[in-house]
């Protein structure tokens, strides 16, 4: 059949970011991968248990893989901790993933769940930095290729290959 991907439902326009906000991704090759019933969309952080809106949070001086091992955590901008929520978004996403056999996912950079290339800085200023999120992580360390929203390309050539492999 044809190959999956897991989709960031805030690409969706569904209105889960801490802002209660969206991120919807106005683009004709995820409008047709939607309508071949590729997509399998997932927010780690609302399945995770988080409300929404929530408070912004961050990434502590590290990256998500340090955050699965337990070496760094997050932190919101309120202090407090929501690492055990991400943790388990994460998790879900993944087993999602699993579930309905998606290879590839397609997450939100930036976010301290979704983010691939870039997340923020962890001081609430603003800034970037390289890192991945705790969901990209997790996926990543289990096989599923991770790309962004600005890799629609990249992304469009890997599900061809894909779909030729499996016929
Ligand atoms: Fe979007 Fe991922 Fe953040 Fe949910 S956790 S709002 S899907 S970037």
């Amino acid at each position: 059949g044809l190959a999956r991907i897991l989709v960031s439902a805030c690409l969706m326009g569904d209105p889960v970011r801490y802002d209660a906000g969206h991120k919807w991704l106005a683009d004709e090759r995820l409008a047709r991968w939607k309508q071949q019933g590729r997509l399998v969309v997932v927010c780690p952080e609302v399945s995770g248990g988080l409300p929404t809106p929530r408070p912004p949070a961050e990434i502590q001086q590290a990256s998500g893989a340090e955050v699965l091992s337990g070496r760094a955590r997050i932190v919101d901008i309120e202090q407090d901790d929501p690492t055990e929520a991400f943790l388990r978004g994460a998790h879900l996403a993944l087993h999602a993933a699993k579930r309905h056999g998606c290879r590839l996912a397609l997450l939100t950079d930036g976010s301290p769940s979704c983010g691939s290339a870039t997340i923020y800085s962890g001081d609430f200023t603003g800034t970037r930095r390289e890192g991945e999120g705790v969901t990209a992580a997790l996926l990543r360390a289990n096989g599923v290729e991770v790309f962004s929203q600005h890799q629609l390309e990249a992304l469009d050539r890997r599900l061809a290959e894909l779909d030729s492999r499996t016929g």
